[in-house]
């Protein structure tokens, strides 16, 4: 058993890790300021001996007592991260030096959720750890990106100037129960839509292509990654590498809630990747994972999510 932090641990990703964490007997501390996150997303475990919940900024320096540390406080969408866009950077960049230096004091192993966002739109498909990217670092996608990428560097530079144990992960478009119904994110937005019977809107011409994976096998892979061998740092890639276009999406939710909503095309965001889609040998190798859970029954769950929310008078 360890006491395990996991900041970020109200928002969607967050909060099935400490899910997993405590039903695997460990104590968990989750720190969170609840700006994308919630305390809903939580709400089931307060009161539990075994889980306690601190509202904090990991921008500010945090002195607690932990063995482990998963990282992940940041927003993750588009739209909640262009919001405030220097506040983003803030996390990413003080959040990693503050819980690295958290980490340096205890000697506790710290993992970063980083980003397949790192490779920017990339000219190398599917996407391999080696490559390096090609990010605009003065777009609006950058305050995230590179946030994201400096996070690396400072985690193999404490990694290489402190011998601090350090573990990266470079997350995949992810979805499932507990993801924002506003966050703008297209799993969201599409059964959003098509619940309420509204347009489904499509970015460009919808043929350019991401790999959804689901919550429950995002988080399997993060558990085996602290638990990987001392010494296999990652970054690793962890998404599941089945590729869909957006109008496969589209039409696949539409089937799956049924109802009225049409598709209709919306101008496509500024530096919007065409493709992306993870080379996961890595993650195989070292951690033996690959994703079990397939496009249609994932979007099953997060469509039963969103119904039960809406029924609740969440956020409708
Ligand atoms: P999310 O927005 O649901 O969760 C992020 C959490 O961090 C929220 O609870 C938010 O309130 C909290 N937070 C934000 N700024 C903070 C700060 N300064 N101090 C403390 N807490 C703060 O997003 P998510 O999808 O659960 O993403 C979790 C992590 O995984 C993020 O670091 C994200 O970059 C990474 N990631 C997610 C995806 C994905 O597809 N979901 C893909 C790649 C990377
Ligand atoms: N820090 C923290 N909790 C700790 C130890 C450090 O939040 O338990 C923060 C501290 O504010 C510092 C940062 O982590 O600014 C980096 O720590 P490090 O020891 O690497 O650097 P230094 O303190 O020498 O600047
Ligand atoms: N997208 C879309 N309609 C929406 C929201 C997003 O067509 O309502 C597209 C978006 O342009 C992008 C893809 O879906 O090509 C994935 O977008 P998301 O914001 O979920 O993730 P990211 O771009 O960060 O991978």
């Amino acid at each position: 058993m360890n006491r395990i932090l996991v900041t970020g641990g109200a928002g969607f990703l967050g909060s099935h890790l400490c899910d997993r964490l405590l039903a695997a007997g460990h104590d968990v501390l989750c720190v969170d300021n609840f700006f994308t996150g919630t305390k809903k997303n939580v709400a089931h475990l307060l009161g539990r001996p075994d889980f306690e919940l601190m509202r904090h900024d990991v921008t500010f320096p945090l002195y607690v007592e932990v063995d482990r540390i998963f990282n992940l406080a940041c927003p993750a969408s588009p739209v909640h991260y262009q919001h405030d866009p220097v506040q983003t950077t803030k996390t990413s960049v003080h959040g990693a030096i503050n819980m690295l230096g958290l980490a340096k004091r205890l000697r506790a192993r710290i993992l970063q959720a980083s980003t397949s966002e790192v490779y920017g739109d990339p000219e190398m498909h599917p996407q391999r750890e080696e490559y390096w990217g090609r990010v605009n670092p003065i777009g609006f996608r950058s305050c995230y990106d590179e946030g994201k990428r400096c996070a690396e560097t400072l985690f193999f530079d404490y990694h290489r100037q402190h011998d601090l144990d350090i573990k990266v992960v470079r997350i995949f478009n992810t979805y499932g129960p507990r993801m924002h119904p506003n966050d703008g994110r297209v799993v969201s937005n599409f059964i959003v839509q098509a619940l309420r019977g509204e347009d489904i809107t499509l970015y460009g011409d919808g043929r350019q292509t991401r790999s959804f994976c689901y919550v429950d096998d995002l988080v399997e892979a993060m558990l085996r990654m602290m638990d990987s061998r001392r010494g296999f740092t990652g970054p690793v890639n962890i998404g599941n590498p089945v590729e869909f276009t957006m109008i496969e999406l589209a039409e696949l939710v539409l089937r799956l809630v049924g109802g009225a909503s049409r598709i209709v095309h919306r101008p496509l965001p500024a530096d919007d990747p065409r493709q992306r889609q993870p080379d996961i040998a890595l993650a195989r190798e070292e951690l033996g994972w690959q994703p079990r859970v397939a496009l249609e029954d994932g979007l099953k769950e997060t469509i039963a999510y969103f119904r039960q929310l809406f029924a609740e008078g969440h956020a409708a």
